[in-house]
């Protein structure tokens, strides 16, 4: 994957002050090979790069990232900007029913997302759908949808296969406004290639009903294809948006990738499997990074590009130098660890992160919450010479904190070990530099 591409390459850019020229073609030439054998359209890809390159040579290198994961995150950005930016919600009618029409080839899905559509409405937003059987060319079609409708206990309207799809969309929608149903679902027929009277038919259908949303169902297994499918539908049809099944198995993401580039209409849903609950809203952030298939590292470098002030790094950093370090200090890191997030979620955004090796690193929120109590309850002078706290200061502290004396000591050995630590590291550290620049 592109994981892999970049990898190697961000090895040899690390610990740069500035992404150069040279780094961002190094890294783009690895982008654009993994695109392209993702089968994104080639123009797509070009267009793509050039953004990419615009925008990272020169930058800055952001203290808390290395050059490497700089581009990336430019990288990381334009990718979800190529597919759409924000996630896009499905429409609600102002007068119900609000009325969605399927559109796509045959064997792209439309038959399953339907269900799984009504599905979704139902679950996530409380709507009663009616699901519309209009594909009057396969039989099966028909019975295919109202299997459907009985696993979800859900109404199926039909009229058989000798009505015309206009009439029996136009039907259904007095259906539902009858029996007070909110979205009404038209399934319809596909063909194994575009052709003229499939498009007529579904034209039909949109004059007859003007829908709500014209969702084109789309196999994202079929890479260019779908690229070129879309933009047909999209020319004929204009759709709202598009349903990109099959994502379950493609590990490449290129159609999702042109898609919205080409059409300039939003992918809104994702099927992710066969089942009836296999639907997802369509993320652009989250489909980047997995293509990008660096974990959620992308995640982790937003976060802490936002939560660590560099200047109070700095700061500290000098403190830790002088060993100046006090418990004020103590407690305004831990507050930045904190602003990062959960502790455990953000454990999972390492990639690689082994969750078993790290069962004895627990990481206790409550303890932390304890902690901060703790510190607060000293008088500044505690917290500047902590050695001054004898056992009625530990009394009080453990009082006003709503803790145990054990847990004040516990803590006072904790900054004594960390004190200990950071006095060897610093230690390291200067005899490292002695040479250069003496003492
Ligand atoms: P239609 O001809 O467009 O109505 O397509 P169908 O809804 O009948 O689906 C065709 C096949 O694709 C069926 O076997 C579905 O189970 C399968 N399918 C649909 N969506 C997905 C999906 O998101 N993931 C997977 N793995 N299979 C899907
Ligand atoms: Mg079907």
């Amino acid at each position: 994957g592109l994981a892999d591409r970049l990898q190697d390459t961000l090895q040899k850019i690390r610990g740069k002050g500035k992404v150069t020229e040279a780094d961002v073609k190094e890294m783009m030439r690895e982008v654009r090979l993994a695109l392209l054998e993702a089968d994104v359209n080639f123009k797509v890809v070009k267009q793509f790069i050039n953004k990419v390159k615009e925008r990272a040579v020169g930058q800055e290198v952001m203290k808390s990232l290395t050059p490497g994961q700089q581009v990336i995150k430019v990288v990381n950005e334009e990718l979800t900007a190529l597919m759409g930016g924000e996630q896009s919600k499905i429409a609600v009618s102002s007068r119900p029913p609000t009325v969605i029409m399927m559109a796509g080839l045959q064997g792209a899905g439309k038959t399953t997302t339907v269900g799984k559509l009504a599905n979704h409405l139902r679950k996530n937003h409380n709507r009663k759908p009616l699901l519309v059987a209009a594909d009057i060319y396969r039989p099966a079609a028909i019975n295919q949808l109202e299997t459907l409708g009985k696993q979800l206990s859900m109404p199926v309207f039909s009229m058989g296969d000798q009505v015309s799809p206009v009439e029996i969309a136009s039907k259904a929608i007095e259906k539902a406004k009858e029996e007070h149903l909110d979205y009404v679902i038209i399934d319809t027929a596909g063909r194994l290639h575009i052709d003229e009277d499939l498009m007529q038919e579904l034209k039909d259908v949109k004059e007859a009903v003007t829908p709500d949303e014209i969702f084109l169902v789309v196999d994202s297994m079929t890479g260019q294809d779908a690229v070129n499918v879309a933009e047909s539908f999209n020319d004929a049809l204009d759709i709202t948006g598009v349903v990109l099944t099959k994502l379950d198995g493609d590990t490449r993401g290129g159609a999702a990738l042109s898609i919205k580039a080409v059409t300039d209409k939003p992918i809104k849903f994702a099927g992710m499997g066969e089942k009836l609950d296999a639907l997802e809203p369509f993320h652009p952030e989250r489909m980047a990074s997995r293509i990008l298939g660096m974990g959620d590292v992308l995640t982790l470098i937003e976060k802490a590009q936002t939560s660590v002030d560099e200047d109070k790094a700095k700061e500290l950093e000098k403190k830790m130098r002088t060993m100046s370090f006090t418990f004020d200090d103590f407690l305004d890191q831990l507050g930045q660890v904190r602003s990062m997030g959960p502790l455990d979620e953000l454990m999972d955004m390492i990639p690689g992160m082994n969750k078993k090796a790290m069962k004895n690193v627990s990481v206790d929120e409550k303890q932390i919450g304890r902690v901060e109590a703790i510190i607060q309850s000293m008088t500044t002078r505690e917290k500047e010479e902590p050695d001054i706290i004898n056992a009625s200061r530990k009394k009080r502290i453990a009082v006003g904190s709503g803790t145990t004396v054990q847990d004040v000591n516990r803590l006072l050995k904790q900054f004594d070990e960390m004190k200990k630590m950071m006095k060897q590291m610093t230690n390291m550290s200067k005899g490292g530099k002695k040479k250069g620049k003496g003492m």
